[in-house]
């Protein structure tokens, strides 16, 4: 029997939401595999309705199948329910194009946008029937590269991929297929191509090339490359002309209930601030802009090839494009006759201000949001977070009186220096924000907090300093829900602590942590970004039996001259930088002077 029959008659029958592993829908590209010579599947480690929106995905599929020598198939990691039916009838993972075996192509391509995905590609490599460890890869494997913002410290990952770009799509897959395509060619082993490509392009990290060796306390000695000609470090490659990038004019348009189902028009790559604590912002510099002109032929050309009727301008913040008011003004006057409506997902409010009336008039409401990420103007000056209240207050003003009857407020919890009264201060800070609707309204407006804890990352000012303990977070809770009762009028939810200190511990982790996270795996860890499938015991139990140290990757200070996991990473940002940068807060904060005081570098 096929393989499509066997799909059709012995697993879909048998599972919740069929319609998400049998693609078919509008734009999808289905190529003969027997006229191309380099096939990739294209692996997102979520489900298909959280995975086909991702931007990323998009441009690579477009950009692989672009090319009359590749194809480029999809597939996202099955739900529990179809993963153990699959088991159960011996179905290996399948691309949503044409059905094939994952494990029958020449590469397997994962991104990976953040560390809680993890467990979910080894239960895509595990139903695929490739081995886990790339060091057990049989010669019919197909490579299995990894890509995306979690690359920026790929070490917790690092033995189970055979390899990682570092960089933009558009800048090294055209490169890296071509010597693929070459290599194949001339029936070069795995370990031989692999070697060739990572001679060839310094952005990609191989690494299975790279020694780690370790000091007695179990922090990094040094990191040598095992082979002549391969980088060290290596380098991230970067788009600088996003006018004359490719672009997915043509995406995947879901048939199955999916989180983003709009045209993703990304108009600005990068952030021009520098929030300490946010990865992104330091790692996708410098910020490159598209033209408006461009912005408005991609919309246009996306529109007439989908139908779809919102438009989301899509940027890490999107405040900061210059000229955001023509831009709006030009996309409306030429969709909004057409009921298609402009979303802007990453507004800050002084800036909404700016264009609430066309708004209220042409455009989707989206919901008021702020993110303020710290309760007092101190810890905002300390993280640069520069909010103005005297900025923000016409604002929201402005919004309460085109209607918005509430605002979600986004703060962290956990920095450094930080103290009882900054919580205090950040629930005042709350009932203030809802009072001011009082003047317009007579009444204050819902305000939803929504409190996340400080994960450090790696290749920020962060990155050396200890995630606060479980205690405190537990403890900072109970402040801020005895600091809230009084308000009726506003709402605190709080992220998963438990599943914050795993992303601190992947994000500052390095490679001895693949034993840990195979036995998470092995315990039955999946999904664990999704709250009713994740249980930080399995995580626990991994640990214990792997004797790993959690506290020593989430919980500790680095030394300031110590060697990093992702130092032989470069993301073009000096560690001298970062330094200066930790360094300033702890001028600014005198009272973590003593939680870190690196001397200089
Ligand atoms: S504005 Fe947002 S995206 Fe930019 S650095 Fe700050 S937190 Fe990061």
């Amino acid at each position: 029997m096929s393989q499509q029959k066997r799909i059709e008659t012995e697993l879909l029958p048998f599972i919740q939401g069929a319609s998400q592993y049998i693609g078919r829908e509008m734009n999808m590209i289905l190529k003969d595999h027997h006229t191309v010579s380099v096939r990739v599947a294209m692996g997102f480690p979520d489900t298909y309705a959280i995975g086909t929106g991702s931007l990323a995905m998009q441009i690579i599929y477009h950009l692989l199948n672009a090319r009359s020598d590749t194809l480029c198939e999809r597939v996202f990691c099955p739900w529990i329910d179809a993963a153990d039916r699959m088991r159960a009838i011996n179905l290996p993972l399948f691309t949503l194009e044409s059905y094939t075996a994952v494990r029958e192509f020449d590469i397997f391509a994962l991104t990976v946008p953040y560390e809680m995905l993890y467990s979910n590609i080894l239960e895509m490599l595990d139903l695929a029937g490739i081995a886990l460890f790339s060091r057990d890869r049989k010669e019919t494997d197909p490579l299995v590269i990894a890509g995306g913002s979690q690359m920026d410290n790929p070490e917790p990952f690092a033995d189970f991929i055979d390899a990682a770009v570092i960089g933009d799509a558009e800048a090294t897959l055209p490169a890296f297929i071509d010597a693929y395509k070459e290599l194949k060619s001339q029936n070069l082993k795995r370990d031989d191509i692999l070697l060739n490509l990572a001679k060839r392009f310094p952005w990609l990290y191989v690494p299975k090339f790279y020694k780690i060796e370790y000091n007695d306390d179990h922090t990094i000695r040094c990191v040598t490359p095992t082979i002549d000609g391969i980088a060290l470090p290596v380098k991230r490659e970067i788009t600088l002309d996003l006018d004359a990038a490719p672009y997915p004019t043509a995406p995947i348009v879901p048939i199955h209930n999916v989180v983003h189902d709009r045209i993703n028009i990304e108009i600005m790559r990068g952030c021009p601030n520098v929030c300490r604590f946010c990865h992104e912002g330091y790692t996708r510099k410098p910020v490159r802009k598209r033209s408006i002109e461009k912005i408005i032929e991609l919309a246009k050309e996306t529109y007439a090839n989908t139908g779809l009727t919102e438009i989301s301008l899509c940027s890490l913040s999107s405040a900061d494009y210059p000229n955001l008011e023509k831009l709006f003004t030009e996309l409306n006057d030429y969709f909004a006759p057409k009921h298609v409506s402009i979303a802007l997902p990453s507004l800050r409010v002084e800036k909404q201000l700016q264009i609430i009336p066309s708004q209220t008039s042409k455009v989707r409401k989206a919901p008021l949001t702020i993110a303020l990420e710290a309760g007092s103007e101190r810890l905002r000056k300390m993280i640069h977070k520069n909010i103005d209240l005297e900025n923000l207050k016409p604002a929201v003003l402005e919004a309460y009186r085109c209607g918005w009857r509430g605002v979600k407020l986004y703060f962290m919890v956990g920095f450094p220096g930080e103290t009882p009264d900054d919580l205090i201060d950040l629930v005042e800070l709350a009932d203030e924000i809802g009072q001011w609707r009082k003047s317009i309204a007579g009444r204050p407006a819902e305000v939803n907090v929504s409190i996340s804890f400080l994960v450090p990352k790696s290749q920020t000012p962060m990155q050396w300093l200890g995630q606060k303990s479980l205690e405190y977070f537990e403890n900072s809770i109970n402040i801020l829900r005895q600091a809230v009762r009084p308000y009726r009028h506003i709402k605190l939810s709080y992220h998963d602590r438990f599943r914050s200190r795993l992303e601190a511990i992947f994000a500052r982790g390095n490679r001895t942590l693949s034993a840990a996270l195979y036995q998470a795996w092995k315990n039955g860890a999946r999904f664990d970004s999704w709250d009713d499938t994740f249980q930080y015991q399995r995580w626990l139990d991994a640990f214990a039996a792997t004797n790993t140290d959690a506290d020593f990757f989430a919980n500790r200070n680095f030394g300031p001259t110590e060697i990093l996991p992702w130092d032989h990473i470069d993301i073009s940002l000096k560690k001298s930088l970062l330094m200066s940068h930790l360094k300033e807060m702890v001028a600014n904060a005198p009272e973590i002077k003593d939680f870190y005081s690196p001397p200089d570098v």
